[in-house]
């Protein structure tokens, strides 16, 4: 686990996202998805996204990206990249500082790797776009040395293979070396990247994501379902649930003292000790995250909390700044955060 969260939380973000309001267009109105959300990324800062599916957090990640869906929209809030308002800028310009300064790692790389081109025309491409004053040796010459980076063996051979000629591990690999070919990215996007991999290559990977964070001084929002992978990597997580933030907090403080009952939830459902036979065992969260077209009152996670009281039905609780950064969005956070910093002493 990674530590010294304040130190990197002093330097100005490269991606501040203050009160963000996304909303799907639907024939009886607006249905909100993401709902005003706060959330910096500092440089040379991992941090981690963390949610169930449903919760909102890829979404968030599109609205960064500018590739919302059609039917969804922006309606309020901004997104500062490296001091500019992406609201603001044409998208001409947006597309241009995507796969430059910004760039995705998807979970599927097949979803960023077209199965009909060569691994070496794919990553020259981008350069082609992005890089167009690179010549074409040197464009190859890149290629290369991307692919020896991020740790694909034989690398001047991959260049003439096709995606479908690689195992998954590698794919992803491959992925990671086209969102960072051009050499400048100041922020990566990294959506569920380890979750279509099996254990060991997961481990691997996000091996590289540190490593490739600490070489280029890069900030990286990882987003999952999984505070496993936010253990290993991120520096600082927030943990999103039915569109908001309920908790953001260091990774260290996060894991020694949750304060909100859905982050407690998250955590008991990780295998503990590396015991991975014990995850068939393990204490799930009951139920599922509210559609977010339906009426709402009180707390989001209220049908779901075993700590929920009459008050949380009726009034839904602010995010709350606590204490050293943390914040929380819980009537009764302050009552049980002793009793979730013991794991054996909650009931
Ligand atoms: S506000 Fe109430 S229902 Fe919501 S998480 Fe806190 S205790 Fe549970």
């Amino acid at each position: 686990m990674i530590s010294d969260a304040s130190a990197v939380l002093t330097a100005s973000p490269v991606l501040d996202v203050r009160d963000l309001t996304i909303a799907f267009r639907h024939r009886a109105g607006p249905v909100q998805v993401v709902r005003g959300v706060d959330l910096s990324v500092g440089h040379g800062e991992i941090v981690g996204l963390v949610g169930e599916s449903g919760s909102g957090k890829s979404i968030f990640a599109r609205a960064i990206l500018g590739t919302l869906p059609r039917q969804a929209e922006v309606l309020e809030g901004k997104i500062a990249f490296s001091g500019s308002d992406l609201r603001r800028v044409p998208p001409s310009e947006v597309r241009q500082l995507r796969g430059d300064r910004m760039a995705l790692v998807p979970q599927e790389p097949m979803t960023s790797l077209n199965p009909a081109l060569r691994i070496g025309r794919q990553l020259t491409e981008v350069l082609e776009v992005h890089r167009p004053e690179i010549g074409s040796a040197a464009r190859t010459a890149r290629a290369i040395e991307m692919l020896d980076l991020v740790g694909v063996n034989l690398p001047g051979e991959r260049l003439a293979q096709y995606p479908h000629q690689l195992s998954g591990g590698l794919r992803q690999r491959v992925a990671i070396a086209m969102a960072l070919i051009c050499g400048r990215v100041e922020l990566l996007i990294a959506d569920e990247p380890t979750t279509a991999l099996d254990v060991t290559i997961q481990a691997q990977i996000l091996d590289l994501f540190v490593r490739l964070q600490e070489q280029q001084r890069m900030s990286v929002l990882l987003i999952t379902h999984d505070l496993g992978v936010i253990a290993q990597t991120a520096q600082r997580v927030a943990v999103m649930y039915a569109g908001e933030l309920v908790e953001v907090a260091g990774v260290n403080e996060l894991f020694a003292m949750p304060h909100h009952p859905y982050t407690r939830g998250l955590l008991d459902s990780l295998p503990r000790g590396g015991n991975a036979a014990r995850k068939s065992h393990l204490p799930s969260i009951e139920g599922t995250v509210p559609s977010p077209a339906a009426p709402r009152q009180g707390c989001a996670f209220a049908d779901r909390c075993a700590f929920r009281v009459d008050i949380c039905g009726r009034r839904a609780p602010m995010l709350e700044a606590t204490t050293s950064g943390r914040s929380v969005r819980c009537h009764r956070w302050q009552e049980l955060a002793d009793r979730f910093a013991c794991r054996d002493a909650v009931t």
